[in-house]
């Protein structure tokens, strides 16, 4: 029988906890020493998708200290008071950002979600039958909380809009959009402020 994915073989936990008291002790830190105000003023919302993780600061010219960066299944705002949205104003009236970039990417996970599959893949991963009927009970639909989206562009729009119309975002504030290729790292303008 195969190992159910939940019983893990290998933890990589042990290995990047002996390989970090080496850096620390090592001093290895020395180049990456900055403050936590970003020296671009700018806080950036992109995907979490492991292609972008060096290859997107790496296109932009970005380095330890210029941005606030936010991440999130496809780069979604679909609520003005979700997790994102409050990163935004945090980094906007805490830590001096006045430019804001909403980053989708191409070939985004979240633009072919099939939300039927994923709580499929729930129920084979041991989550039962009655806490999906709970939750739906509960006014948590599944279906639209993980709903991503078909057309990139649109998509970094409508987050776009969500932030440039938000009630506590001050007026010097612009908020442009854009889409990324995870293979070459080109950037393609979506919406530029003002
Ligand atoms: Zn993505």
């Amino acid at each position: 029988m195969s190992p159910k994915s939940w019983e893990v073989l290998f933890l990589q936990i042990d290995e990047i906890l002996n390989f970090n008291a080496k850096f620390v002790e090592n001093e290895e830190f020395k180049p990456y020493e900055t403050s936590n105000i970003p020296n671009k003023k700018m806080v950036i919302l992109t995907c979490m998708d492991t292609r972008l993780l060096e290859l997107l600061p790496k296109a932009m010219n970005l380095h330890n200290g210029d941005v606030k960066m936010l991440k999130n299944a496809g780069a979604i705002i679909r609520d003005p008071f979700d997790s994102v949205m409050k990163g935004i104003l945090v980094a906007i009236y805490e830590l001096q950002a006045e430019e804001v970039l909403v980053i989708g990417h191409r070939d985004c996970g979240m633009s072919h979600m099939d939300t039927n599959v994923f709580t499929k893949r729930m129920r084979d991963k041991g989550i039962s039958e009655q806490t999906l009927e709970n939750l739906e009970n509960a006014g948590i639909h599944l279906h639209d909380e993980f709903q991503g989206f078909t057309n990139v562009e649109e998509s970094v729009a409508h987050s776009v809009s969500i932030v440039r119309n938000h009630p506590l975002l001050p007026e010097y504030v612009k908020v442009h959009g854009l889409v990324i290729d995870p293979g070459t790292g080109k950037l393609d303008l979506v919406t530029k402020a003002e």
